[in-house]
Order: C-alpha cells, then sequence, then structure tokens
C-alpha cells in the first residue's frame, strides 16, 4: 500500500474531533488514527470515545514530517523512489551550477537507480557532500553579454 500523505491542513486548531471526523479532516481513515492515537496522537483526557483536540492533530502530523523532512546529512541524498536518504552510487556526485552561487547535486541511488538531486551552494558544497567524490559540471555557458568585437571591416558601398 502507498505510503499515503496525510494533511492538517483542514484541520482547525480551536475544533474538537471524533476519530470519524479526524480522518475526514486529514484524509485518511478512523484505522488511521486509531493508529496515531497508539503512536502518540494524544485524544481528550478522560473522555470516550476518543476525542481529539485539532491542535494536537497539527502537532501530531508535523511531527511525522518533520521526522520525514529531516535533512540528509553530509553524503547523503534523498532518494524520493526509496524514500529515504542515501550514499549515492560509487560515492559520486555531480555538481551542476545554475548560477553563480548555486547549484544542484546530482547522484544515483545505489539501489534503484534514480537520480537523487539536492540543491547546495557553493559555499555549503563541502558540508553537504562531506566525503563524496564532486565532479564539477559547467553548465553549457554560452557567453551571453560578451559580444565580440566587431570585426566589420568592409563597408557598405552604394
Ligand atoms: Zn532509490
Amino acid at each position: 500500500m502507498a505510503n499515503r500523505r496525510h494533511s492538517s491542513r483542514h484541520v482547525k486548531r480551536l475544533r474538537t474531533y471524533n476519530v470519524r471526523e479526524a480522518a475526514k479532516a486529514t484524509g485518511s481513515t478512523p484505522g488511521t488514527v486509531r493508529h496515531w492515537h497508539k503512536s502518540g496522537l494524544e485524544g481528550v483526557a478522560g473522555v470516550y470515545p476518543l476525542i481529539f483536540r485539532g491542535v494536537d492533530i497539527i502537532a501530531f502530523l508535523k511531527r511525522r514530517d518533520d521526522d520525514r523532512k529531516r535533512p540528509c546529512g553530509p553524503g547523503r541524498m534523498y532518494c524520493f523512489r526509496c524514500k529515504v536518504p542515501k550514499r549515492p552510487a560509487f560515492g559520486e556526485v555531480e555538481f551542476w551550477p545554475d548560477g553563480p552561487k548555486l547549484g544542484t547535486l546530482r547522484g544515483l541511488c545505489p539501489d534503484c537507480a534514480a537520480t537523487m538531486n539536492k540543491r547546495a551552494s557553493l559555499a555549503k558544497l563541502l558540508a553537504a557532500t562531506g566525503d563524496l567524490t564532486v565532479s564539477m559540471r559547467c553548465a553549457e555557458s554560452r557567453l551571453i553579454g560578451t559580444p565580440k568585437p566587431s570585426s566589420n571591416s568592409h563597408s557598405e558601398r552604394g
């Protein structure tokens, strides 16, 4: 089953939700909400059936999101197919600059061979790549704004 992403976007902080309502507001199922309850989503104390405060649901989902988004450490890139940070295949990445200071690191997932991208600034390149081998790539640089000096030596004759 796909790991569907649940959103707290439609959850109102000041509302309370029973299991069914919480499921609806987050785009999940009552079973999932009960599972959340077991894994840390607190219900209103002493009330049964379960009632959740919107603010708790939002905080719970945010916590889960943060866990998922934890930054990849040095030398790691996030594979969107495997959904985990990985060390790129062969310990190699390419850096493709797309501006004077910014660029994209590109590596291959060792397990599924998907391309993993990571935005990085030149200044933080070392921190982002750790002990990986980085090959610098030059974006096809068309020298815009540096016209050749005019070599127009012949003049038009009438
Ligand atoms: Zn992968």
